[in-house]
């Protein structure tokens, strides 16, 4: 993506063909068990459609618009009850990508004040760690 602005939820650019100010809208969904985003454009000006799609991670500004549009949830789970399924749940979070320390700071987080995300991040983690016999409670954040 080559120069682009986020205002509201929207991330604008310049069309490739007509040079009109473009607005892009951010989707993110579960596919399987990963992340799928993606941003859709149509020009005002010309009428191009444009769609840019990627898997996991998405860049830092396009995360951004994500956010500005459908917010942010909560994920937490009851720390009585997730003592004795820690290394499984610690797992679960490595199992994600998370480094040893990683893992062991988001158990925290998440049998404390919780863990904050993307609905779809958010539901993917409760998918997992529900697979590994965790409750967790998603919320509004
Ligand atoms: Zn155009």
């Amino acid at each position: 993506m080559g120069d682009v602005e986020l205002i509201g939820h929207e991330l604008i650019e310049s069309c490739l063909e007509c040079g009109a100010l473009t607005a892009g809208e951010v989707t993110e969904t579960i596919d399987g068990d990963r992340l799928a985003w993606a941003v859709s454009t149509r020009c005002s000006g010309c009428g191009r459609a444009a769609e840019v799609d990627g898997w996991g991670e998405m860049p830092g500004i396009v995360r951004e618009a994500l956010i500005a549009r459908v917010g942010l949830v909560r994920l937490q789970a009851d720390p009585a009850a997730s003592g004795r399924l820690r290394v499984r749940l610690l797992a679960a979070f490595r199992k994600g990508g998370a480094t040893i320390s990683e893992a062991a700071g988001a158990y925290t987080a998440l049998t404390g004040l919780g863990i904050t995300g993307t609905p779809s991040e958010m539901k993917l983690l409760a998918d997992r760690l529900t697979a590994a016999g965790a409750t967790v409670l998603l919320t509004p954040r």
